[in-house]
């Protein structure tokens, strides 16, 4: 019985399933010699390890513009050809600067760290502030009553409800912000973190590369510092309302305009209505660069970090859904972006979310393509598999190339939130990030990830084919699926997604 079902159903297969339509896909027609060029290209050693702002980073935006052109695809409205250009700085911190209060004398570089700007050479009065914060709907106002005019303004460091590391970071430069628009002439913060100041310190007292801003850290306008407490009490003794006063001395930030790019085109779907509707497939084609900016081992023979597997396997798969959906277009329309900077801190996809050049509430999908590594080549993973809506379509890529998923690997790392995708999750955007088959952070992953190993000497090409194969094929699927991707309800990101779309 056992073998006539299945007999049965193989030859059912071999009649309806194993349809002439999907042989006649471009997916299907992808050739091993091709994929493998572009890996051997995108991840020499000529590329120098594609660090955002260098020349390999540029020349790799390059090539992944030109495949773009050579497979028909069109350029996008507001792009500057197949580049949206960003302007990245380098933000050199001041070498030298001071806090004098009484007695004390704080040291940039020692026990306090200058973040952001102009020069200043003053001796002002001292107003404290309480964190510094104000959110209305939380009924914080730290600046209620306070005239900071002309002032310099001392904070505790976090936030009101969270010392949280993110939310801490992530809460600096609105802190300053609010500083500067009550009319301090500085901010200081006095720092309370668990987390130890030379961990803080060296971190955020380097040269470092971001985008370029007035409001940012690092950029123009009133001069914001860290302090490591000296003064016994010193939150208490600001308190008490006697005057204090502060001279500070800062030499400012230097910074010089470092431009990089996304690169980005479109195919347009060939249905009248869901045309209207733009998946985007993305994969960030950065890597950390040589040497010790790489941040892992290396030697003197081999110092550059190739980012074979990270990510110029993602970056290949999606120029292979690029060639095929252009070949043989879907019904929705679909966006391709390399992102740069996913490693500085996914801020290529950042600044794409806040500066979209296709409404962000007619993008329907965010298809990331992005890894660390494979460690199991019967399959792929996809991290966020059952919240979109789209499990059916993950299976059925897999299947067709005969794999199987994975879904979600290494729960415990978060990997959702970690990757270029986040920054459309946020907004609402349903965004799942598909890799090459991954279990979880294993040995085999930890042996290539970061590392100087991660060249195309060490790729799987027939993998690398099929897996290009898979994402291209998946991408095709939801193209041209009838309903449109969704969170899942009680998704954490549901409310953004509802917000975002009822805008339409
Ligand atoms: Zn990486």
């Amino acid at each position: 019985m056992v073998v006539f079902v299945s007999l049965f159903m193989i030859g059912l297969n071999g009649v309806f399933a194993q349809p002439k339509v999907e042989a006649s896909l471009p997916e299907m027609n992808l050739q091993k010699a091709e994929v493998e060029m572009h890996m051997r290209f995108l991840a020499s050693d000529e590329l120098m390890g594609r660090r955002t702002t260098e020349q390999g980073n540029n020349t790799a935006a390059r090539y992944i513009a030109e495949q773009f052109r050579y497979y028909g695809l069109k350029q996008v409205e507001g792009a500057d050809g197949f580049y949206q250009k960003i302007p990245f700085e380098n933000k050199m911190p001041p070498k030298e600067g001071s806090l004098s209060w009484g007695p004390t004398t704080y040291e940039q570089g020692k026990n306090m760290v200058i973040l952001a700007g102009d020069t200043m050479d003053t001796e002002a009065e001292v107003v404290f502030a309480n964190f510094g914060w104000v959110d209305e709907e939380k009924g914080i106002d730290d600046y209620k009553d306070l005239d900071v005019k002309g002032k310099i303004v001392v904070t505790l460091s976090g936030l009101p409800d969270t010392q949280e590391p993110g939310a801490v970071f992530g809460s600096m430069k609105d802190k300053r912000k609010l500083a500067e628009e009550h009319g301090a002439i500085a901010m200081v913060e006095l720092y309370k973190l668990s987390f130890p100041w030379q961990f803080f310190k060296n971190y955020f007292g380097r040269a470092r590369v971001d985008i370029a801003s007035d409001s940012e850290a690092g950029g123009p306008g009133i001069p914001y510092i860290w302090l490591k407490e000296e003064t016994p009490d010193a939150a208490m003794k600001l308190k008490g309302g006697q005057k204090v006063s502060f001279k500070i001395k800062s030499k400012g930030f230097n910074s010089q305009s470092l431009p990089s790019q996304n690169v980005i085109a479109m195919i347009e779907g060939t249905d009248p209505v869901l045309k209207n509707e733009y998946i985007l497939c993305t994969a960030h084609y950065d890597h950390v660069g040589t040497g010790k900016k790489g941040g892992g081992a290396f030697t003197e023979e081999d110092s550059i970090f190739n980012g074979a597997r990270d990510n110029a396997m993602g970056v290949i798969s999606m120029l292979s859904a690029a060639k095929s959906i252009a070949t043989k277009p879907t019904k929705r329309s679909v966006i391709f972006i390399a992102f740069t900077a996913e490693e500085m801190g996914l801020l290529g996809s950042g600044y794409y979310a806040e500066h979209p050049l296709i409404p962000l509430n007619k993008t329907v999908l965010n298809l990331n393509t992005d890894g660390a590594g494979y460690d199991d080549k019967t399959a792929y993973s996809v991290i966020g598999y059952d919240r979109v809506g789209l499990v059916n379509e993950f299976d059925k890529a897999a299947a067709t190339f005969g794999l199987k998923v994975i879904p979600d690997p290494a729960p415990e790392q978060n990997l959702f939130d970690r990757s270029d995708n986040v920054n459309f999750a946020i907004k609402g955007i349903p965004a799942p990030t598909v890799s090459p088959g991954t279990t979880g952070f294993s040995d085999e992953i930890g042996k290539y990830y970061h590392q100087n190993i991660d060249n195309p000497e060490s790729i799987d090409f027939d993998y690398l084919l099929t897996y290009c194969k898979v994402y291209a094929h998946l991408a095709r699927l939801i193209a041209d699926k009838a309903e449109t991707p969704k969170w899942k309800a009680g998704d954490k990101y549901e409310a953004a997604g509802k917000a975002l779309y009822e805008k339409k």
